[in-house]
């Protein structure tokens, strides 16, 4: 049926190549542009083309930074700079800002270290971040998620740093508030065990 609807074909083929866009939702994304007002179809390509032409990465944590070499985390007098707090993507380093509670820096690894999926060390900005692990730093947050793959690369950069007397801890994971133990799974509970503090 696609055949001959080539315009609408092309624009399915363009949605089907956006990560994160279920399958089954590349057609209601592509009607749902159809019937939208142009107005607003030409609104969101131009947001699009503005973004990429003006965002960038941060030069020293990955965040990303619009026009200036350094983003407004790393740029700001107000912030500790010596704990970097590292994080998988961005999207968790907003989950941390958004809290308040964190008033240090952070670094963007860009993913997790997955061999099987060919991501290493150098597909993540982990060289950068090894490089910016001067005297100056004195504390290393990993706030990689707790997967496997999070948790390999917090402990592979952690072989890495040649200066052992820096401070470095792992977010505690654990029981979430208002959970119940009993709904836990074994993986959650065994954490929460491990990483109990004093009352
Ligand atoms: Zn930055």
């Amino acid at each position: 049926m696609l055949a001959q609807l080539p315009s609408l074909q092309k624009l399915v083929r363009h949605l089907q190549r956006l990560p994160y866009l279920a399958s089954k939702n590349v057609f209601k994304v592509a009607g749902y542009l159809l019937a939208s007002d142009p107005k607003v179809v030409d609104q969101l390509c131009q947001a699009i083309v503005d973004a990429r032409a003006v965002i960038r990465r941060c030069e020293q944590c990955c965040n990303w930074t619009e026009k200036q070499a350094l983003c407004a985390i790393c740029s700001s007098d107000k912030r500790n700079k010596a704990v970097i707090c590292v994080v998988e993507t961005w999207h968790e380093l907003m989950a941390i800002e958004n809290v308040g509670e964190f008033n240090g820096l952070y670094h963007v690894l860009g993913g997790a270290l997955c061999p099987l999926e060919g991501v290493g060390p150098d597909q993540l900005t982990i060289p950068t971040l090894l490089e910016r692990l001067n005297n100056d730093v004195q504390e290393l947050i990993f706030a990689t998620n707790p997967t496997p793959e999070g948790e390999a690369t917090a402990s592979y950069i952690w072989s890495k740093i040649a200066n052992k007397s820096m401070v470095c801890s792992r977010l505690a994971s654990g029981v979430p508030i208002g959970a119940s133990l009993e709904f836990m799974d074994r993986v959650t509970i065994g954490k929460a065990m491990q990483g109990r503090r004093p009352y």
